[in-house]
């Protein structure tokens, strides 16, 4: 059992192949600490995307074996895909405003929102602003192997 203590956290040992920094206990990482601006930010490439940038915050590649913490960015007039699977998600809304569709209904969401959306829910964001819409959503790294079903109806905007 790890006890974390100031005097432990002060054992501060930089990694220099990444932006992380980690904080090691007796050799193990205890925690890593990043800023988010550091991490890569990769266009989303699923079909019925649109403007929708997503970082990795957080996950498996860290040594976290249960969940995964992206950050999703939507420029205006995006949208993620119109989508469901059989995993929930965690979301925090960080900036912005937009909706998110629950099965056939629009709900309305601002910056400091909190959301559960629960497996096979259909869902999809947009950003109603024409600022960046951004929010944290987190998985279970379970969901990683698991099938992503897109919505027949989707209208996937062809560019
Ligand atoms: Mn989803």
């Amino acid at each position: 059992m790890l006890a974390l203590t100031r005097a432990s956290l002060s054992r501060f040992e930089p990694n220099s192949q990444t932006a992380f920094h980690y904080f090691l206990i007796d050799g193990i990482i205890a925690m890593k600490l990043n800023h988010f601006e550091e991490i890569e930010q990769a266009e989303v490439e699923m079909p019925g995307a649109s403007g929708c940038k997503v970082r990795w915050l957080l996950g498996a590649k860290d040594g976290a074996t249960n969940f995964s913490m992206r950050q999703f960015e939507v420029a205006a007039g995006g949208f993620t895909p119109k989508h469901s699977h059989p995993y929930e998600h965690e979301v925090f809304v960080l900036e912005g405003q937009g909706t998110v569709l629950e099965g056939d209904v629009e709900h309305e969401i601002k910056s400091g929102d909190v959301l559960y959306v629960s497996p096979n829910e259909i869902h999809q964001f947009k950003n109603a602003a024409d600022v960046p819409l951004k929010f944290l959503c987190l998985i279970p790294n379970s969901a990683l192997d698991k099938p992503i079903i897109q919505a027949p109806e989707c209208g996937v905007e062809k560019n």
